[in-house]
């Protein structure tokens, strides 16, 4: 078993945020640059001067420019297997970032340094804080004017409540940019910027001290290094390895995913901090990562990745042991053993068969219609589930009908798959059909999802009508909602689980609830 340890131990898996057109795809990119997974940084995105690398797979993201779902991707560096995450910059797609969290064991924040904290960096950062994981800033685009570092350390500091301890510190920014100083070593990496940043830059590194630094940086930025080298070591948060792993302090990297620099830093001191995959709860109980009965759950479900073949994908976090082609193993859900055949992994650009992979690492399933997210898989004589997902109160509610009533089986088909994915929340009247169905979004752009795919997929085209509501609650099964004494705006529905549930169209219709019927529990979101 030593073998399953060592793959184990090598694991590192983490999720990449950031506010759209921060840097993310491109420091992706570069890491797969240096982790040798491709050969040309440019080979991610799918057509030159396309905003789209290969997570961006729906139609609607091509038509929208932004990425609808999130991605994995696999490489390897210096004898570690590391696995990013990519998630949805768009805030209404957060619940899929929140559960790519759930499958992260960290994060990564890209920062453009001349915008600073951005309006999707905080709501993003606000779900990630939620998983209390250890969170890295990188702040990008330093060859560009850039705003003072102290200004952007505060304000990530002030606006997402995290301390911040800078691991490198620039040297100048935009035509001036000199390089960084690496703060452990006492060293300066200069920067030579390459053409499009198409290869690995050449480095050269000089000690702090060093006379020759004086010839490559100007005498102010080099009297105001040493100035800050001084503040930083008295003024700064000391660095605390507990403080960052607890999520309470981000290690910061300064560098320009462009044009190639403080790529290989970022990584050294990421891979330092972060540790092998993090063990897991099911049922009250610790799972190890390292024993050797596999375990895994699913975090997204994703339909027709291609178009050619309309599959559906099932992603799986494999949280225990190790997972091989072919493996039987036990749906908890399902309550019923699977093999796991066709199971693929994602590299680069292409998704390839996968005959083996290890906790930490994770994989996409072909789904025929049996999981949802949350789900559970395991092997092992004892039958367990991961604590579920939450489900996020959707905010926005339609009512949808089918255009052509000769295509009710398409139409509740296609609307019942799509919500099994997470993309949308579905919800009918109390014991009444599927004729007139409510759907309730986290974000409006999933509205648009739900008719795009509808007409794509399943040739159904809806009506589709707002609804006012603005809260929901969960209320405890086997209360009789009947019987509860309600304002008449108040609505009494149920959801695919047939859990009942309230939607209220202002706050004072939740009060109302709340102070007329005093056993009534009304939850914000389900337990599953
Ligand atoms: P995303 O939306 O966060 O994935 O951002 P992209 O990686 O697509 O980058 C947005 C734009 O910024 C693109 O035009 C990139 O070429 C550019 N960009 C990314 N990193 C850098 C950088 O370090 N320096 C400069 N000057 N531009 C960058």
């Amino acid at each position: 078993m030593e073998d399953l340890r060592q793959q184990i131990e090598k694991r590192r898996t983490f999720a990449i945020i950031s506010h759209p057109d921060a840097g993310k795809t491109t420091l992706t990119e570069k890491f797969l640059l240096y982790g040798g997974a491709i050969q040309q940084a440019g080979t991610v995105k799918g057509k030159k001067n396309s905003k789209h690398a290969t997570s961006d797979w729906m139609e609607i993201e091509k038509q929208r420019g932004i990425s609808v779902t999130s991605s994995v991707l696999q490489f390897n560096y210096q004898g570690y297997c590391i696995n990013i995450l990519d998630t949805p910059g768009h805030q209404d797609f957060s619940e899929d970032t929140y559960r790519t969290l759930m499958a992260a064991d960290c994060a990564v924040m890209v920062i453009d340094a001349s915008k600073g904290v951005e309006d999707q960096t905080r709501k993003l950062f606000k779900v990630c804080t939620m998983r209390h994981i250890p969170i890295f800033t990188f702040i990008n685009k330093m060859d560009r004017e850039a705003r003072d570092p102290y200004e952007l350390m505060e304000e990530i500091e002030q606006e997402l409540g995290i301390e911040t301890c800078p691991v490198n510190w620039p040297i100048g920014s935009g035509k001036r940019f000199a390089g960084v100083y690496e703060r452990d070593d006492k060293e300066v990496i200069r920067f030579i910027p390459v053409d499009g940043g198409k290869k690995e830059v050449e480095t050269e590194i000089l000690k702090a001290d060093d006379p020759k630094l004086k010839e490559y940086v100007e005498d102010e930025l080099y009297d105001k290094l040493q100035e800050d080298i001084e503040l930083l070591d008295m003024a700064g948060n000391e660095f605390s390895l507990e403080a960052v792993r607890a999520g309470k302090l981000s290690p910061v990297c300064f560098g320009s995913a462009l044009t190639n620099f403080g790529i290989e830093p970022f990584l050294k001191h990421f891979l330092n901090m972060t540790t092998p995959p993090t063990p897991r709860m099911a049922d009250g109980e610790v799972i190890d990562p390292y024993q050797e009965n596999f375990s895994a759950f699913v975090f997204k479900i994703q339909a027709n990745m291609n178009s050619r073949h309309r599959d559906r994908m099932a992603f799986f976090r494999i949280c225990s042991g190790k997972f091989e082609k072919g493996m039987e193993v036990y749906h908890y859900q399902g309550k019923k053993k699977i093999k796991l055949n066709q199971s693929k992994q994602l590299m680069a650009d292409e998704r390839s068969e996968v005959n083996e992979a290890y906790a930490g690492d994770v994989i996409g399933v072909f789904d025929p219609g049996i999981f949802s997210i949350g789900d559970t898989i395991t092997t092992g004589k004892k039958h367990f589930a991961f604590e579920g997902i939450p489900t996020f109160a959707p905010e926005h509610f339609a009512m949808i009908r089918n255009k052509d009533t000769m295509k009710r089986k398409q139409f509740v088909k296609g609307v019942e798959q799509i919500a099994k994915e997470g993309a949308i929340q579905i919800f009918t009247e109390l014991g009444g059909g599927m004729e007139e169905i409510i759907v309730g979004v986290v974000g409006v752009l999933q509205f648009e999802v739900l008719e795009h795919r509808l007409k794509n997929e399943y040739n159904v085209e809806i009506h589709k009508s707002p609804l006012p509501y603005q809260y929901i609650r969960w209320v405890k099964e086997g209360t009789n909602l009947k019987s509860l004494n309600l304002s008449s705006d108040t609505r009494k529905v149920q959801d695919l689980k047939g859990q009942p549930l309230l939607l209220f169209t202002n706050d004072w219709g939740v009060r109302w609830a709340q102070d007329k019927n005093k056993d009534l529990e009304l939850l914000e979101f389900s337990k599953n």
